[in-house]
């Protein structure tokens, strides 16, 4: 295996790189300012200085760098994957800019590998200019969601038209007035073999009987920038026999499809995320003096540094082999490694994370740092695209059914 990144990677990590400096970077307190003033339904959309990164990003060709083949900028994983953990170091403001933040990533995926051309002309091509928001439409409070097979929402064909009822949270970005397209997970024939009986369907948002009720906070965060995470509401809502995705039947295949590299993404950004939390404990800890010693020079901070460099770099490799696999032999033959990076990232970031606000003190968890909003953020990758529990089942299983046959 080859550890060195190839051209095209290196030009775009150089071309990146300076686009965060002279332009992400900079623009953080303007977000945080304008986040401060937004109300009303401005409160759930980016801010303004989104969209001028936006404009920046796609004049410079840093625009759809997550999607691979024709309909996007055609990076393989192994390509992707330094350039998505540069865009973790500012992960509030980096993959909007770029057109490559979730959930409209996977939905675009979606659209793009199970569309038809009409469905892809209507909402794949908006999405990919950046002009409308997506939300992905799985979870309900009222079931064990993680279970996907659990699912209650029934979307019933009548005639011409598929009919939806059911009750959604946690959809992210759901809340944002730009969000004009919904991938809703339901069940179309609940007689059918556990995995066939889902199906997945395009709502429009603002169609009849569609209620986005309220934003869901995290540790107190709306995470109105990027559209919160709604609670939704669907009554005899009508679409079109037209707006299902694929076959019926086929929704968790699909749903299963869409994780591979909606997870993978996750966990390169948050390399990126610890990236910067141990930069700002470096800087930190040359910075402050206590009990006569600078904080750098305690056994423990650095430690902490030490371990969190050993981390990273352990993670990155693990990264890397999986975005190298599911490239070469495909997400299915990935299977154990996107598990294991899954299970692996987000814990050890958030560890990291956390020390880093430690070494803050009460500035840690404050707003004048981003430490507390990248730990809310780490925290919530250990439940969202699957909980911890549901992956080390799945690999636990995986890794005993080798051995099952030698050992009777
Ligand atoms: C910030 C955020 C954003 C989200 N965005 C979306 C979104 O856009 N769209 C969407 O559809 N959903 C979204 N979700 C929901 C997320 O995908 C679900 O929370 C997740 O799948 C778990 O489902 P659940 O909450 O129903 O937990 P449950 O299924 O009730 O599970 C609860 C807990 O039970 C334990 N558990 C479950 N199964 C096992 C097992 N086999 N072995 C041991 N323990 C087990 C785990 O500890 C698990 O955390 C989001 C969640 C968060 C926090």
């Amino acid at each position: 295996m080859d550890f060195g990144y190839d051209t095209r990677t290196e030009e775009l990590r150089t071309r990146l790189s300076a686009f965060l400096d002279q332009h992400v970077l900079p623009a953080e307190p303007v977000f945080e300012e304008q986040r401060e003033q937004a109300t009303g339904d401005d409160r759930w959309t980016a801010p303004p200085i989104v969209e001028q990164l936006k404009a920046e990003a796609r004049s410079q060709g840093l625009w759809n760098l997550f999607l691979p083949g024709e309909h996007g900028a055609g990076l393989t994983n192994l390509q992707y994957a330094p350039l998505a953990e540069l865009t973790g170091r500012s992960p509030h403001l980096a993959p909007p800019a770029l057109n490559c933040a979730a959930p409209d990533t996977g939905n675009m995926e979606v659209l793009a590998e199970f569309g038809t051309p009409a469905q892809r002309k209507e909402w794949l091509d908006p999405l990919l200019a950046g002009e409308i928001r997506s939300a992905f439409a799985m979870t309900e409070p009222d079931v064990a969601s993680s279970d996907a097979t659990n699912i209650e929402t029934r979307i019933e064909r009548d005639g011409d038209a598929y009919v939806i009822n059911g009750r959604k949270w946690f959809i992210s970005g759901a809340m944002n007035p730009k969000c004009a397209i919904l991938i809703v997970m339901g069940k179309t024939d609940p007689a059918a073999e556990r995995h066939r009986q889902q199906s997945q369907i395009l709502v429009p948002r603002d169609t009849p009987g569609v209620e986005v009720r309220r934003g869901m906070r995290v540790f107190g965060y709306d995470d109105g920038d990027h559209g919160g995470h709604a609670e939704i509401v669907f009554r005899d809502v009508r679409v079109p026999v037209g707006n299902l995705i694929g076959e019926e039947g086929g929704g968790f295949a699909i749903a299963q499809a869409r994780l591979g590299p909606g997870r993978i993404h996750h966990c390169m950004r948050l390399i990126g995320m610890a990236e910067r939390a141990l930069e700002l404990m470096c800087r930190r800890a040359g910075a402050r003096t206590a009990f006569g010693k600078p904080l750098a020079a305690q056994g423990v901070v650095q430690e902490w540094i030490a371990e969190a460099r050993v981390e990273i770099e352990q993670l990155r490799l693990l990264v890397l082999k999986t975005a190298w696999l599911m490239d070469t032999v495909g997400n299915q033959g990935a299977h154990t490694e996107i598990q294991a990076i899954k299970i692996a990232t987000p814990a050890a970031v958030q560890k990291i994370v956390d020390r880093a606000i430690q070494l803050h003190g009460a500035g840690g968890v404050s707003q004048d740092f981003p430490l507390a909003q990248l730990w809310a953020a780490t925290r919530t990758l250990r439940l969202a695209d699957g909980p911890d529990e549901v992956h080390k089942r799945s690999l636990a299983r995986r890794e005993l059914r080798k051995y099952a046959s030698s050992d009777s």
